[in-house]
């Protein structure tokens, strides 16, 4: 059976973007046709400074989310990263076959790094390594499909080099993965900036994000705001008319539409803004209702992360083993 692996950071409130890019296709797709493991990536959230307090409360609500969503644990498995030592264990030994240079290539580090010395801090060492630790997440499971958003499609290709390069060098260890990214809505972008992609983590750009758990009011008010280009016609176009087409496209995900045809559907902006903002509300209303529910369960939440983190680490254990084995240790 096919075996799939993702993860979401809790470095922010998940977001309309983590939830079309990835998130949605994890619960209604992966975890029914394959064997399936999403973890919340906690780890990597150490990556930046952070508030321990509030990373810990993050995870927490990451994890709520991701079974409101519809993660089932009966079919898949749910669980925290920092849980299973065996992500950290194999790290290390693919830090061992990775470059600085591969690192520092990498462009989500790029632009991190440049936020953080923008805001007078240092660059923690692990930002620079985050993409080796990304690998081991996957690696250690032997994962042959990683469903993301397009942002995270450079890493999975990282990851593939390493696991070629340490099968080359020491003997075929790990399965080589593949990215795969959804038709639609791979990139959501901000409301504010289509320029820029509707991310958890940026503050500046909160105005243009919807968040997960946002009211439908405040959902409505977000998507109406939504800058759009200049013209008259609602065209789809990424190059030359991004508002618009990141519009067309977060309606065409939520209602699984076409992005070309629903242009064609509409003759003015405010109709096209008022059908999407009506469309995300409708798809975030049974998340934010499963989600009050668990809510008032955190000890099934806590229960699922353990069992989750049992799980993960049966599976993850042999593997790396089996990694420390044939590069000398
Ligand atoms: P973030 O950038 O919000 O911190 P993560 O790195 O935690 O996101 O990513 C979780 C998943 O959500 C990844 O698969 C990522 O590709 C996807 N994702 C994040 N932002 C977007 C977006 N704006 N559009 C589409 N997918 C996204």
């Amino acid at each position: 059976m096919t075996r799939v692996f993702s993860g979401i950071q809790p470095t922010g409130h998940l977001t309309l973007g983590n939830y079309l890019g990835a998130m949605r296709r994890w619960a209604e797709v992966d975890q029914h046709r394959s064997d399936a493991l999403f973890c919340i990536v906690d780890l990597h959230a150490l990556t930046v400074d952070h508030d321990p307090a509030r990373v810990c409360r993050l995870s927490r609500q990451a994890a709520t989310l991701l079974l409101a969503t519809g993660l089932d644990p009966e079919v898949c498995t749910a669980f925290m990263q920092s849980h299973v030592d065996e992500h950290t264990r194999l790290s290390y030994l693919l830090e061992c076959v990775a470059t600085d240079g591969e690192m520092r290539r990498m462009i989500q580090y790029k632009e991190k790094a440049a936020r953080e010395r923008e805001r007078g801090g240092s660059v923690r060492l692990s930002l620079l390594t985050y993409p080796v630790l990304m690998a081991a997440d996957i690696l250690a499971y032997g994962a042959d499909e990683v469903p993301v958003g397009h942002d995270q499609a450079q890493h999975v290709e990282l990851t593939r080099d390493l696991a070629v390069r340490f099968n080359q060098r020491y003997g075929h260890t790990f399965v080589v993965p593949k990215v795969t990214l959804p038709a639609v809505a791979a990139r959501v972008m901000n409301l504010q900036d289509p320029t820029k992609k509707m991310g958890k983590s940026d503050e500046s750009g909160a105005a243009g994000v919807v968040y997960l758990l946002d009211e439908p009011d405040v959902v409505r008010k977000k998507v109406m705001r939504a800058v759009t280009d200049s013209g008259q016609e609602v065209v789809y176009d990424r190059e030359t008319r991004p508002g618009l087409a990141n519009l067309l496209e977060i309606l065409a995900a939520c209602t699984d539409g076409n992005p070309e045809s629903l242009a064609s559907v509409y003759d003015s902006y405010g109709a096209l803004k008022k059908d999407t903002a009506e469309a995300v509300v409708e798809v975030l209303r049974p998340v934010q209702a499963r989600h009050r529910e668990l809510c008032a369960d955190p000890t099934y939440v806590e229960g699922v992360l353990r069992d989750g983190a049992e799980k993960a680490r049966a599976m993850a254990r042999p593997i790396v083993d089996t990694a420390y084995r044939a590069i000398g240790l």
